[in-house]
């Protein structure tokens, strides 16, 4: 009985030991920002470049935002023609991969134009206390998957220089699609030497040409944590 005791004893303590340290490192502080990528009409299942279930984040991106009192919401927000569309090169079909003077380009269905309902962001997206929407995409020469850099990966959208100047100091990121936009702004985060999060069952993946496992191991590589929502919850909870 005895042994027993302690044993119950030791596993309490182990239990504590694994809430402190989710604690530790999940605890929202102010020095945290949650990027909400993309979450547009067109990303979600009836629109133009429909990412499969993109509408099922919705609800819990909208819980997780709750946490954070640092939110930024990005959009992708293309000129008519722009040139990451299949629709401004002769002969090519959405999905073919081109060379661009900035690297190789996927070429995609029309989306996110300027002012259209596809490029509005879902209807039940509902995060009032988001403190900036940052477009992009907007120069038709360039893509722009990353919320922290167009594709080029030289020249900045500015974010950067936002939230250092707030202070932020761990970005965790939620959002369409997973294995474009959230991953290239994940990895120019680590680059620009900010703690970065993936908040896994607040993204999904579009997958062309296996991107989904191509995100994960560059991910894994750069040591960028994923986790899931739930994590967060249950550390503000304890
Ligand atoms: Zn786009």
């Amino acid at each position: 009985m005895k042994d027993k005791g302690r044993q119950t004893k030791g596993d309490s303590v182990r239990q504590k030991d694994q809430e402190a340290k989710l604690a530790a490192t999940y605890a929202i502080r102010d020095g945290d920002v949650l990027i909400v990528v993309d979450v547009q009409n067109d990303f979600c299942p009836g629109g133009a470049l429909a990412v499969p279930r993109g509408d099922e984040i919705v609800p819990v991106v909208n819980r997780l935002a709750e946490n954070f009192r640092n939110v930024v919401l990005t959009q992708d927000w293309h000129p008519v023609g722009h040139l990451s569309f299949a629709s401004a090169h002769a002969g090519r079909s959405p999905y073919d991969t081109i060379a661009m003077p900035y690297g190789p380009q996927v070429l995609w269905p029309d989306h996110c134009v300027q002012n259209t309902a596809g490029a509005a962001f879902h209807s039940d997206l509902q995060i009032p206390h988001a403190g900036l929407i940052l477009r992009k995409g907007l120069d038709r020469t360039i893509d722009s998957y990353s919320a922290l850099y167009e594709n080029d990966r030289t020249t900045a959208t500015g974010l950067t220089g936002y939230l250092r100047e707030r202070g932020i100091t761990r970005i965790f990121l939620a959002g369409l699609a997973l294995d474009f936009c959230v991953r290239y702004s994940a990895e120019d985060a680590v680059r620009e030497g900010f703690a970065v999060v993936v908040i896994e069952d607040a993204c999904h993946g579009i997958d062309v040409q296996g991107s989904i496992a191509a995100t994960r191991s560059s991910l894994a590589a750069l040591r960028v944590a994923a986790i899931g929502a739930a994590e967060i919850a249950v550390t503000r909870a304890a």
